[in-house]
């Protein structure tokens, strides 16, 4: 099904040693700012305005052209979750892993260039801390920091993979026994694997630039910048150094799931509104609050969420980048 659309990858190798850099857009097929960003790039290396000094850079502007082709978040399923090669692929993103999982792990730095539904400024998702934990142990973490000061943006967020696993700890002691395949990928740890996680999995490092809102006429400049400043910190084009700007760091802690389709926010949140801890933020069906366990932000919030599915997210400050 749909093996009409090729999966396309350019690459261009430097005559000298450097990091191998993949840039990758529209992993989800409706954020195309970033598709935007890599062509011009690709114009500026062919035009020779840009010149590659130093190592490998890979650019992929369409990661999920059935997703893109359809114009929406995903082809069959979201390709930024379960993310690994499969013997027995089964719908059209693990053919699409096949083929971007051995790519991803031929390199060693990963730019994720994605857009966000609501209103809002752009963000950089980054790792974990190093740690030699179960879930997601790491070492490299002071090279994604270094680079997500350097994108140009000023909110820096961590915590996405051990929060993610503890929403589905919990959600496997709700229902200990799922039968149908959504329960069972919703209280699967894998799930919340992602492109910037496979990268980390297999040895390298990377992060997620989130551009801007999917229409926002900004989103392309910020991915753009976002590119040249990462060619340039890494130094595999001659460039001054990208200035570090001043950037707010918040972890995510706790998600909590919509429990009951009558289960609703008691305002309209946007992502990344200030709460204050005991703070009221929605309400379960039966009329129980639901309030802020501690002072800092709500992110994602998702009024349509469906029931068992993440509702919203809770982030507080860290001070990851200021140490
Ligand atoms: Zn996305």
């Amino acid at each position: 099904m749909h093996s009409n659309l090729p999966f396309i990858s350019h690459n261009y190798t430097s005559h000298h040693d450097g990091p191998r850099l993949i840039i990758t857009a529209a992993v989800h097929g409706n954020e195309i700012c970033g598709i935007h960003a890599i062509r011009r790039i690709m114009t500026e290396l062919e035009q020779g305005s840009l010149v590659l000094q130093r190592g490998s850079l890979t650019l992929v502007p369409i990661t999920n052209p059935l997703a893109y082709k359809l114009g929406q978040r995903a082809g069959e399923r979201n390709l930024n979750r379960n993310l690994s090669p499969t013997n027995t692929p089964q719908d059209f993103e693990d053919h699409i892993a096949n083929w971007l999982c051995p790519l991803l792990a031929q390199h060693d730095v990963l730019l994720d260039l994605h857009s966000f539904q609501a209103p809002g400024q752009a963000f950089v998702f980054i790792g974990p801390p190093d740690n030699q934990g179960q879930l997601e142990p790491f070492a490299q973490a002071t090279a994604e920091q270094e680079l997500a000061k350097r994108l140009g943006v000023s909110r820096v967020v961590d915590g996405w993979l051990a929060t993610y696993a503890l929403g589905v700890e919990r959600r496997r002691q709700q229902w200990p026994n799922p039968d149908e395949r959504q329960a069972q990928l919703n209280t699967d740890t894998r799930y919340g694997i992602g492109t910037t996680e496979y990268m980390r999995q297999q040895g390298g490092w990377a992060v997620t630039l989130e551009c801007g809102q999917h229409a926002d006429p900004q989103a392309p400049e910020v991915a753009y910048r976002a590119i040249r400043h990462t060619l340039a910190h890494l130094q595999m084009i001659d460039a001054p150094p990208p200035a570090i700007v001043p950037t707010e760091c918040l972890s995510l802690y706790e998600v909590t799931d919509k429990a009951d389709d009558g289960d609703h926010f008691t305002r309209s949140w946007t992502s990344f509104d200030p709460v204050q801890k005991g703070e009221l933020i929605g309400q379960r069906a039966d009329g129980s609050p639901i309030v802020a366990s501690d002072a800092g932000r709500i992110v994602f919030p998702n009024p349509r969420a469906q029931a068992g599915q993440e509702w919203f997210y809770l982030a507080r400050e860290s001070g990851r980048l200021t140490t």
